[in-house]
């Protein structure tokens, strides 16, 4: 029999509600709407090659990544799956993003240019796919402007015309600048449409807009955040009872160290921020901000031990922290404790580790350092 691992710190991740979560996102968009699994920085700190098996068993139509690194796992996995690089490639990362068969995102005339040299010079076809700037202000070319950059491409040696989308800064938030990111991205659509411009992947909806915006679906959408079973948080409110459909594919855990009872007035952890204001049984956890626990939570967050809710107390440190475990009676050494997940019937969300932390919920996840194993469960684990 094998020995159970021993972990200090690790992170559960759950494949079966990864699939489910793509399953339901499936059924929302509907049988004409593909869909790219955005899987970049780590799939969200959920492990990249894992997560890759597991979506293209679930039948996810493109992958989305921020680096060659990202595509090259990918690959590692399983060939086959378009790949869309969604930063713009340095100009030294073409050649490799070219022979390795991974979707450019294209901004700008001079980008075409040189991917066509490329694809003329290693006899290859490179399909791209233009990024529209409606309002995020980051990558693009401007809406105004991009029918031009659309048929000079049409143009160039060696290039295919793949894609044309754009990007919501704000879906979750804001809906009348959302409206106005529609309107632009639609109106260009709509004029390569009657221009006789055919283009086979238009996409703008991240997770936030696949919850606001179901007006642009078009024929592809990027959900990142979803796909791991997190709303994204924000101001306009969504009908659907997404809790119920989405299910956070990952857990986050550690142990019990020691367990100690100190009397009032004890200052605890670096700089003495935390002073007991009566006798506490405090407990000391195996993690801290080395495997990715943010300490803007320090005197703020939360973790369960024993199925209770404990507040954390005094500064967290590299790889330990305190918490308070007064109410939870039977608190023994090398018990687990759950920084998000749940235990008995209490739970932590991503999202609400985040507003302790000050952060995003996409910020804890990717935050989730490299010595924390994770460890995967699931049908297709094995
Ligand atoms: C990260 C990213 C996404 C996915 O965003 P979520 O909010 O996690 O759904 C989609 N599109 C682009 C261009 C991205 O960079």
């Amino acid at each position: 029999m094998k020995a159970e691992p021993i972990y200090r710190c690790w992170a559960e991740v759950d494949l079966n509600a990864l699939r489910e979560n793509l399953a339901w996102l499936r059924h929302r968009v509907g049988p004409e709407v593909g869909i790219m699994t955005v899987v970049k920085a780590d799939a969200y700190g959920h492990g990249l090659k894992a997560i890759a098996a597991l979506l293209m068993q679930s039948g996810t139509d493109v992958f989305g990544v921020a680096n060659l690194n990202e595509a090259r796992d990918i690959r590692a996995v399983g060939r086959g799956w378009p790949i869309l690089m969604l930063g713009a490639c340095l100009p030294e990362e073409r050649p490799a993003a070219v022979k390795d068969d991974i979707m450019p995102t294209l901004s700008t005339l001079a980008e075409a240019r040189a991917y066509s040299k490329l694809a003329v010079a290693l006899d290859r076809t490179v399909k791209v796919h233009i990024k529209v700037d409606t309002g995020m202000g980051r990558l693009g070319v401007s809406a105004e402007v991009a029918d031009r950059l659309v048929r000079a491409v049409m143009r160039l040696p060696g290039l295919v015309m793949q894609g044309l989308y754009t990007h919501y800064s704000a879906a979750e938030d804001d809906a009348r600048f959302s409206a106005r990111q529609r309107q632009r991205f639609a109106s260009l659509v709509n004029r390569l449409r009657h221009a006789g411009i055919l283009i086979p992947s238009i996409h703008a909806n991240n997770s936030g807009a696949l919850l606001h915006e179901p007006e642009t679906l078009f024929n592809l959408v990027r959900p990142g955040l979803m796909v791991y079973g997190i709303v994204p948080p924000g101001k306009r409110r969504s009908t659907l009872p997404l809790s119920r459909y989405l299910r956070p594919a990952l857990a986050f855990k550690c142990r019990v160290s020691l367990v100690k009872e100190v009397p009032r007035g004890t200052p605890l952890s670096y700089g003495g921020t935390f002073v007991t204001p009566r006798k506490m049984k405090v407990a000391t956890l195996t993690a801290g901000y080395g495997d990715g626990y943010l300490r803007a939570g320090s005197n703020r967050a939360w973790v369960l031990v024993g199925g209770k809710r404990c507040r954390v107390l005094g500064r967290i440190t590299m790889d330990q922290m305190l918490v308070d475990v007064s109410r939870v009676p039977r608190v023994r050494v090398g018990d687990e404790a759950v920084l998000i997940g749940s235990q008995g019937r209490e739970s932590i969300t991503t999202t609400e580790l985040a507003e302790w932390g000050q952060t995003i919920a996409w910020e804890v996840l990717t935050s989730i350092t490299y010595r924390v194993r994770r460890v995967y469960k699931g049908a297709s684990a094995a």
